[in-house]
């Protein structure tokens, strides 16, 4: 198979303090993501470089759209439909109202609609503080894993019979076999880990061939693993050291769009990184 050498490039030149949880709406041409720092939501529209940002009175930590064209979220305080005309939510449920220390962190839809997300303990990265959730279309709230250090990156295999996921401190990715009808998850197998020195494995897509994209936060790449060999084949450089998420999009969805933060990094490496927090493009991958 014929390897290309992907491009990066700056799509949008930002300084997100916690640039996360981009989606492609693939119907404007847009990118949407947030910034879990400033408390905001953004889009892009890629076919005039039209920016526009959102604040919705909860700190919005991942987003999706459904297939009605509503907008789902989870949050610091649990999930929530969003309202973009008025910048307003409803609130739905928030299973860890009584977890001061704990937010929601990563979510994703998957192929029935039903909304996946994680939390954390996002002020003492407490070990196991956090549970990975599913809230099915009827509003039934189904804990997923119980123990979760920092719920980050989800994907699904394109015949929908696995499910990836990474809870960032096992410095792992682990597949379940996944039961589209019900949702259920049984059989967890690491199929990828990491070196510490890597970096820690953040959010994370799949390909249409079914290799998985991984962000890497600390590492400053995205890289591309294959679940079944178990072993990384490619990598691309950013130009920013937290690398913190990435979903195809584009013409043809083929271009690798990525989010990166400027949290955790001190003045010095800020200095090093002008480029800290931008959101990058990456093409020529296919
Ligand atoms: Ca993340």
């Amino acid at each position: 198979m014929k390897q290309y050498t992907p491009i990066i490039e700056t799509l949008f030149d930002y300084q997100a303090q916690l640039g996360e949880g981009p989606i492609w709406e693939e119907h404007h041409c847009r990118l949407r993501w947030v910034d879990i720092g400033a408390g905001t939501v953004h889009f892009f529209d890629t076919t005039n470089n039209e920016h526009q940002q959102y604040k919705f009175p909860v700190r919005i930590t991942a987003l999706a759209k459904r297939k009605d064209g509503r907008y789902i979220a989870v949050s610091d305080c649990g999930f929530v439909a969003l309202d973009f005309c008025n910048q307003d939510i409803q609130f739905i449920t928030d299973p860890e109202r009584g977890k001061p220390n704990n937010r929601f962190n990563d979510g994703k839809l998957d192929g029935q609609g039903r909304f996946w997300a994680g939390t954390m303990d996002e002020v003492y990265g407490a070990r196991a503080a956090g549970k990975l959730y599913m809230l099915d279309n009827d509003g039934t709230l189904m804990i997923k894993i119980n123990s979760v250090t920092c719920s980050n990156g989800l994907a699904w295999s394109h015949n929908w019979e696995t499910f990836y996921f990474i809870d960032s401190l096992t410095y792992s990715v682990v597949a379940y076999d996944f039961d589209a009808s019900t949702g259920a998850i049984s059989n967890p197998r690491v199929v990828i880990e990491f070196p510490i020195a890597s970096g820690l494995p953040d959010g994370m897509t799949i390909d249409r061939d079914g290799m998985l994209w991984i962000a890497l936060w600390g590492g400053g790449k995205v890289i591309c693993c294959d679940p079944l060999l178990g072993e990384v084949i490619r990598h691309i450089d950013v130009p920013a050291s937290h690398v913190t998420s990435c979903t195809f999009g584009g013409l043809r969805n083929e271009t690798l769009f990525v989010t990166t933060a400027r949290d955790g990094l001190t003045e010095a490496e800020l200095l090093n990184q002008p480029l800290a927090g931008s959101i990058f493009k990456v093409t020529n991958i296919f």
